[in-house]
């Protein structure tokens, strides 16, 4: 195992530069992927080195968490803090303007029974909850440093990663893995040329936080809602501290069509006003902060890892947060990467397996909420939504789907099976409905110049 060391390296000009710093890993990031990893293998007494360009606690959006994150949370050993800051969440409320009822489905109701909660947070505190356990256990924490560049080695050694810390001072690691864990950044991913944007998803977000909102009652408060409109979907996110999150997530064209001399602020509450059900319960709501949006591309990478890295979470893929899977698949992707840098480094009997193992889990969560993230707008899939039956465990595998419960034993695809040709028998059976909707949606997700670009690498967040 190697220890921190540094070394002096000689510039092109013969001058001493930054020292360069021996350390096994580099994790670029310190969101949940980037956090859970770099506590996972300092744990192990690997040296690492976590480089984040924010300061913790730090804003972000992505406050739901899902009941599968529960466990993840026990083995960092930051469940109790999260508990203490969380909002108790037990299930999801749908709403939905074409119907007359409002569904509710409660996790307790899952396949799997034992996983019947989750928490909403707000993402400054739970994010720093896990930077500062990723130090306690070992970890080195540098904040407000950025990483600039990475030269990976093609022999599986490792590379070179640069970076710039707030006060203009450069950093020099020499690292036996780097680890990407930078979010919608997508660092590594611009940087090899291995971003690709997902050509059968494209939506974008705009969203604030609001206090006297009216919640559901009782042990339902915590529980998320999401609320069908003309243009998307919002999602509404009671937090502990008595704000609400709430946010509009529709087709980038719409969020487009703001009128010159309209505010984000005007426009949000515009689009509110557009989902009867949502304005009611914002009646006498009061906006706290700003309102932002961002261009919410959806996009994955050619490949998870090569021979000298990893991706983790948002860096590796994003498509859409309307199943509240992102911490998740986060977290749980800095679970399996753990194990794969623990066997590259330590154990190379493994790598091959620990490989394997770790493109399958990358590959399979995106994979398996793609296709309900796909349809959610679709009429078919909303009326299944609204009157879930549980034929063949049906209900169940999709509580326990939505509670991310996807990557254990519990033997729900069958009955995921069974709900999609239901899905599809309904959608024939409505052919003229379904045209429309295939049509609409093509039209719907075509690219347009977005906040940020469409193409921007980098999420656009723009303020008020
Ligand atoms: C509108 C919207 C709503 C969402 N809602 C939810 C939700 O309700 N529930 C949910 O689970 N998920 C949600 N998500 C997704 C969720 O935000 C992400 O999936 C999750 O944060 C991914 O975690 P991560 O650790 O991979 O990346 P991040 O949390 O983005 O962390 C990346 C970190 O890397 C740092 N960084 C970036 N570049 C560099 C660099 N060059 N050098 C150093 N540091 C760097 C950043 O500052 C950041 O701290 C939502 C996403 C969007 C866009």
């Amino acid at each position: 195992m190697v220890t921190s060391q540094a070394a002096a390296s000689p510039s092109a000009t013969g001058r001493s530069a930054s020292p360069t710093i021996n350390t096994d890993v580099v994790v670029i990031g310190g969101g949940p992927a980037g956090s859970t990893i770099s506590a996972l293998l300092a744990g192990r007494g690997f040296h690492v080195t976590l480089l984040e360009k924010a300061h913790h606690p730090r804003f972000h959006i992505g406050e739901s968490l899902l009941p599968a994150n529960m466990a993840l949370l026990e083995r960092p050993v930051v469940a109790d803090e999260v508990a203490a800051l969380g909002m108790e969440k037990w299930g999801i409320e749908f709403v939905s303007p074409w119907h007359e009822q409002r569904t509710t489905l409660e996790f307790g109701q899952a396949w799997d029974k034992s996983m019947p909660m989750a928490y909403q947070v707000r993402r400054a505190d739970f994010d720093h909850v896990l930077i500062r356990n990723a130090a306690d256990k070992g970890a080195e924490v540098v904040e407000g440093c950025r990483v600039r560049a990475v030269a990976l080695r093609d022999d599986g050694s490792g590379g070179l990663v640069t970076a710039e810390r707030d006060d203009g001072a450069t950093l020099r690691y020499d690292a036996r893995i780097v680890v990407d864990a930078s979010g919608r950044d997508t660092f590594l991913a611009n940087q090899l040329g291995a971003k690709r944007k997902n050509k059968a998803h494209n939506s974008a977000a705009m969203y604030g936080h609001f206090e006297n909102v009216e919640r559901l009652p009782g042990k339902l408060e915590g529980n998320i809602s999401i609320f069908w409109f003309a243009h998307g979907w919002f999602w509404f996110i009671p937090l502990s501290d008595g704000a609400t999150s709430i946010g509009a997530v529709c087709w980038p064209h719409y969020l487009k069509s703001r009128a010159r001399d309209r505010s984000l602020e005007d426009f949000f509450m515009d689009t509110i006003a557009l989902c009867v059900p949502l304005a009611e319960r914002l009646k006498h709501a009061r906006l706290l902060n700003g309102v932002e949006a961002t261009g919410n591309y959806s996009y994955t990478t050619t490949h998870a890892q090569g021979p000298s890295h990893l991706l983790l979470g948002d860096a590796f893929a994003f498509v859409d947060p309307v199943f509240s899977s992102g911490v998740y698949l986060a977290m749980n992707s800095a679970f399996v990467g753990a194990d794969l840098v623990t066997a590259r480094l330590n154990e190379p009997a493994r790598v091959k397996a620990a490989t394997r193992r770790f493109d399958r889990v990358m590959r399979k969560g995106p994979r398996e909420f793609s296709w309900f993230i796909y349809r959610v707008t679709n009429p078919t899939m909303r009326d299944l939504f609204m009157a879930p039956k549980n034929v063949f465990r049906v209900r169940e595998a999709l509580l326990s789907l939505f509670a991310g419960d996807i990557f254990g034993k519990t033997p729900i695809w069958p009955s995921v099976f069974v709900f999609k040709s239901i899905y599809w028998i309904n959608s024939a059976f409505n052919a003229r409905r379904t045209l429309d909707a295939l049509r609409r949606r093509r039209v719907n997700i075509r690219d347009v110049e977005t906040p940020g670009g469409s193409h921007a690498p980098a999420p656009a967040r723009v303020a008020a």
